[in-house]
């Protein structure tokens, strides 16, 4: 049977079930259930055998090692999606589930505010071979699982580190809402890039660990190897079902080395502009030096999830920080030097127009602590820095403002879970199940052949155990049907075009 007709026949089995059902609902009895659950599973499975035929899942390529998974993509904007969307199926279903969840608790707004936000916001301005792509994802998805996922569930989705915590604070705002949540544009990783006579051998090393809720991070293990039709061919981690790397650490084929810390207690946002999502991804497609990333980035900046930049371009040996504020943003670069982020913006412009509750100076926050270990931490080990040391120096466990060993909110590696004070400027409260989740590095050796290394859990190697904790902190039962453990896998590498374990 080819493709179509076993379509075709499935097709027919879902009529013939939906036709049936109320004889079983009158029934009622176990067995006419388990025979609907026979009846589900057959066109489940018929269903999964025709789209595995579909010709545009034959370049794609899917395997796990290190507790991540590899996913190729290859080719047209909505085969790329309909590849991202049937392989990675399941886990689309999961994170969104967790996702979803949180940003409707946060928020305290249903899914439907978010599906609006996005089909009125967001969909118009997205470039047609990203809405191509999206539409590909929800056709791969549903195929692959029976999903009942639309175009602007997987829109709303894509933007969940913008619709929660910068267009409904805004909105809040703008509305006068009663009773507004406290909400707070996240503050989220530690990363740092240099070059020059800082690094071993001069060349570009990036490094990054993501900091997010345990709930989400724990699902933050994709890593794909993108090759597009058009544009430059990438290497990023990513989150299942989301089309930019989101946290952000990629490559891309043409020399560019990108990554990100966000900016804490950032205010604004443009309900005209583009979403952060696209233009974060357009930019590592399209981009082959700093000034084309910036100008992709400010091309209809939207002021989500407002980032500081840090981008190498092993081309020319030269790294830059864009700091990306809505009313104000600066971009500093140099061909000697090391450029460090963890959440503090430092143009005077930025602090103030865009970040006006942001304290720079005390010294016990979260980003200003992580800020004074990274100027120390680097320091002491200029000239030597390399991919082996970056390593390391994502597993730091520093506090500089208690100046002793712990890891807690104030480390590069964080571990929030174990600190009793929180992050009040992100709205972490007292042991949040939040930190480092993830770590990745490359240089620009391992750039030009697309290679990067990358270890899923604590870069420190820890583990986060999900029961021990909720019964430590009943205050985060909710959490329960989505928080699971969170176990460190080793440093592993991955390259573009890896065909499986190697
Ligand atoms: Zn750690």
């Amino acid at each position: 049977m080819g493709a179509d007709s076993i379509r075709r026949a499935a097709a027919i089995l879902l009529v013939m079930l939906a036709g049936a059902a109320p004889w079983w609902a009158g029934n009622g009895a176990q067995a006419s259930a388990s025979a609907n659950d026979a009846m589900v599973a057959t066109i489940a499975a018929a269903r999964e055998r025709a789209a595995a035929n579909d010709p545009r899942l034959k370049p794609a390529l899917r395997f796990e090692e290190g507790g991540w998974i590899y996913l190729h993509l290859e080719g047209e904007p909505d085969a790329m999606g309909y590849q991202h969307g049937y392989l990675l199926g399941p886990e689309i279903e999961d994170g969104f589930a967790a996702v979803s969840a949180g940003m409707t608790h946060s928020t305290k707004r249903d899914w439907e505010f978010f599906r609006k936000a996005a089909k009125e916001m967001l969909w118009l301005k997205i470039d047609a071979e990203y809405q191509q792509e999206l539409q590909g994802i929800v056709e791969g998805l549903r195929a692959r699982t029976g999903s009942k996922l639309d175009v602007y569930d997987i829109v709303a989705f894509n933007a969940f580190e913008e619709l929660p915590d910068y267009y409904v604070p805004w909105l809040d705002k703008q509305q006068k809402t009663p009773n507004a949540p406290n909400l707070k544009s996240p503050g989220n990783c530690s990363a740092f890039v240099a070059t020059g006579s800082w690094t071993k051998d001069g060349q570009i090393v990036i490094a990054h660990n993501n900091w997010t809720s345990y709930k989400n991070g724990e699902r933050w293990r994709i890593v794909f190897d993108i090759a597009p039709k058009n544009g430059y061919r990438m290497l990023m981690d990513g989150f299942p079902g989301v089309i930019a790397s989101d946290d952000d650490f990629g490559i891309n084929s043409d020399g560019l080395m990108v990554t990100e810390t966000t900016i804490t207690q950032f205010e604004g946002w443009d309900p005209n502009g583009k979403a952060e999502f696209v233009r974060a991804r357009k930019a590592l497609q399209y981009a082959g030096s700093i000034d084309e990333y910036t100008k992709i980035m400010l091309d209809g900046n939207n002021g989500g999830y407002a980032n500081d930049w840090l981008l190498g371009d092993r081309k020319t040996g030269e790294i830059a920080q864009l700091e990306l504020g809505l009313k104000a943003h600066k971009l500093w670069r140099t061909k000697d030097g090391v450029l460090s982020g963890s959440n503090w913006a430092r143009d005077p412009k930025v602090l103030k127009e865009d970040t006006p509750k942001f304290d720079p100076n005390n010294k016990e926050s979260s980003p200003n602590a992580r800020r004074a270990r990274w100027e120390e931490l680097l320091k002491e080990n200029k000239g030597k820095i390399d991919v082996a040391l970056a390593e390391k120096m994502l597993g730091d466990h520093t506090d500089t403002a208690e100046k002793k060993e712990e890891a807690n909110e104030r480390t590069l590696c964080g571990h929030v879970d174990g600190s009793p004070r929180g992050i009040k400027e992100w709205d972490w409260e007292p042991y949040y199940p939040g930190g480092a989740v993830q770590g990745k590095a490359t240089d620009s050796t391992m750039a030009k052949e697309m290679r990067i290394v990358a270890r899923m859990g604590h870069p420190c190697g820890g583990d986060f155990l999900a029961k021990p904790f909720l019964a430590a902190h009943p205050e985060y039962a909710w959490q329960e049907p989505y928080l699971r453990d969170m176990k460190a896998g080793p440093w592993t590498e991955f390259r573009s075009g890896q065909a499986s374990k190697e």
